[in-house]
């Protein structure tokens, strides 16, 4: 493992491609600061690529030894904390490919090379020495590629210059000023249709955002036509789509000062690199994930693997909300079933407990459907409004942009930014619990003056955990549906309504803002229901002004709590048999409850005074 004690803050990849024999020749320039006394600096470097030599930056050779999965280079003298080290590192070789690839030769559809990087989690180390963890970004990096002719290269951030090389090699020099992660420094390499844009930001964008003009530059493989497409839904073009709306979601592009790019490769799927993401297809729903990755995985790094959800969760978040937002919502139905039912068979936690299996901690069902399930249980519990502030807040916060972030910061952060103690949820959904409730619900309907009250008894079975959730309610009546939220934390939990029509049905979590068992098992009692107990509580008025007035049947003294919408308690009181006058002063208007020790809860609405 490389050293902890050093902090990069610079990588110079010279990079040279060799096609017969395959071959990488690398010189790479190391610079970092050292937090603890170092006589020695460890890199992670795969055996498989002979290090021919390792310079100081003066070009005096340092001694180096090959451990385990390292490289290690001992240092002139000690380093003192705060002391900066800069080492060279000549080296050459042919990549041993890995996990999700690593450093691939191989050949496109045309049968024409197409050499790439997918260093996603621990494939840097395979090509490039480097301290390989997320939670350690470069403040910068330069990458230079020298390639055969005709082929092209591309990397992250500007294109700086090309030269001709002796021997028919083009020499391609980028530069890229923003922190990065070592997995997401790429390189892209084929025989390449060079196309660019523009983005300019719209309008009603640019007012809250500001003016911003940004390069696109799509690498397609030659002849391919990625670029145009050739179906609505397919094109490189049509990133000028998605841009606006992940921006309005997201906030700013966190790369303006430079660019946002595609560059094809053959690895089946994408990679989100820093500023060019690296694309099999030119998918509009694939080119939104990787752009919303940008912010969420490039910008803001996890601080560890086992955070991974932070990236693909946020990324496939992307994709629903950019096919939303476009003239193909059935795109977005259709998508929204198969990724709610993956969702359903994500296994263990969504936080990782084992993060050595790189296809198991990839597993589509897990971080990125059940991901992407939290988030928008939790836009269902904030409102969609809060939740845009708790994204763009995340998204900008100094101490995660362009560095990294846990899990506990963004729980933290959702929790400031909407006001809610919402410890139950990421507890339950994220670092503790795994699966879904099942729901059942009995509901039978009584005549209330000129209403109709209905009672609702929910129930959770077929999980040993009971999960606290507030959970969308629709009565259906000749007049229309009326939707009330209520928040289940019991087994058994019994909900009582009032509405003006007589009711015909009830449907739990009609719109699924909850991930659950799909099917919910309503049964309908004709007669007027059991009621739990043998006491009975009655509300009135009803929508309640300023107070509201519990009348009881009990023949003792019954607890109960006045809840808001959320099932949080305002306040306990004993009810004594008879009517009691509860105030209601200072509460906003909205919905409210009576709870009692039964688990019984009366709703009723507060109108504004
Ligand atoms: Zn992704």
């Amino acid at each position: 493992m490389a050293s902890p004690g050093f902090d990069a803050t610079f990588y110079d990849l010279q990079l040279r491609i060799e096609l017969s024999p395959e071959n990488l020749v690398g010189t790479v320039r190391v610079r970092g600061v050292a937090r603890e006394a170092m006589s020695s600096l460890v890199l992670d470097f795969d055996p498989a690529m002979r290090v021919e030599g390792v310079l100081d930056r003066n070009g005096q050779p340092l001694a180096s030894s090959r451990p385990d999965g390292a490289l290690s280079i001992t240092l002139a003298s000690t380093a003192m904390v705060g002391d900066t080290i800069d080492v060279t590192v000549y080296y050459e070789g042919r990549p041993q490919v890995t996990g999700l690839g690593g450093f691939v030769f191989d050949t496109n559809q045309s049968g024409k090379p197409a050499i790439w990087s997918l260093s996603e989690p621990y494939g840097a180390r395979t090509w490039w020495p480097s301290r390989d963890h997320p939670g350690d970004k470069a403040d910068s990096v330069d990458v230079s590629i020298e390639v055969p002719q005709p082929l092209t290269a591309a990397s992250n951030g500007v294109l700086t210059h090309v030269e001709e090389v002796i021997g028919g090699y083009r020499r391609f020099h980028f530069e890229h000023r923003y922190p990065i992660a070592t997995y997401l420094v790429s390189v892209a390499v084929a025989e390449y249709d060079v196309d660019t844009q523009l983005y300019r930001r719209p309008p009603a964008l640019a007012q809250d955002l500001g003016e911003l003009e940004l390069p696109l530059v799509h690498y397609s493989f030659a002849g391919n036509g990625a670029f145009e497409g050739s179906h609505p839904q397919y094109g490189f073009q049509y990133i000028t789509d998605i841009f606006p709306v992940l921006e309005h979601w997201f906030g700013p592009y966190p790369f303006a000062r430079e660019l946002y790019g595609h560059a094809q490769f053959t690895f089946g799927g994408a990679m989100e690199h820093q500023t060019l993401s690296s694309m099999t297809t030119n998918y509009q729903g694939t080119m939104a994930h990787e752009l919303a990755h940008q912010w969420f995985g490039d910008s803001v790094s996890p601080g560890s693997w086992r955070d991974l959800w932070l990236n693909e969760g946020f990324a496939t978040l992307g994709e629903l909300i950019y096919w939303q937002a476009t003239e193909f919502p059935d795109v977005h139905d259709q998508i929204f079933d198969i990724y709610y039912r993956r969702a359903l068979q994500a296994e263990g936690t969504l936080v990782l407990q084992d993060t050595t299996d790189v296809l198991d901690m990839f597993a589509h069902s897990r971080v990125y459907a059940k991901g992407w399930m939290v988030l928008r249980m939790l836009r269902g519990i904030v409102g969609e409004s809060v939740f845009r502030e708790i994204l763009k807040a995340y998204a900008a916060d100094p101490r995660y942009q362009y560095g990294t972030a846990r899990t506990e910061d963004f729980a933290a952060l959702a929790e400031t930014i909407s006001g809610q103690s919402l410890g139950y949820f990421f507890a339950q959904w994220v670092t503790e619990g795994d699966g879904y409730p099942f729901y059942s619900a009995r509901w039978g309907k009584r005549p209330n003056g000129a209403s109709w009250d209905v009672e609702v008894t929910l129930e959770q079975t077929g999980n040993a955990r009971t999960f606290q959730m507030p959970i969308w309610i629709e009565v259906q009546t000749a007049a229309g549906a009326r939707q009330f939220l209520v928040f289940n934390q019991l087994d058994v939990e019994t909900y009582i309504f009032t509405v003006q029509d007589e009711p015909s049905g009830i449907i739990v979590d009609p719109d699924r803002w909850i991930l659950r068992a799909e099917d919910v098992v309503v049964t309908h009692m004709d007669a007027s229901p059991e009621l739990p107990s043998s006491g009975k509580l009655s509300l009135y008025p009803v929508p309640a002004i300023g107070r509201i007035t519990v009348e009881s049947t009990w023949g003792q003294p019954v607890a109960a709590d006045l809840v808001d919408g959320l099932g949080r308690t305002i306040s306990t009181r004993l009810l004594p048999p008879g009517k009691t006058d509860w105030t209601l002063n200072g509460l906003a208007p909205g919905l409210y409850g009576i709870r009692t020790a039964q688990g019984v809860t009366h709703t009723f609405i507060l109108s504004g005074q």
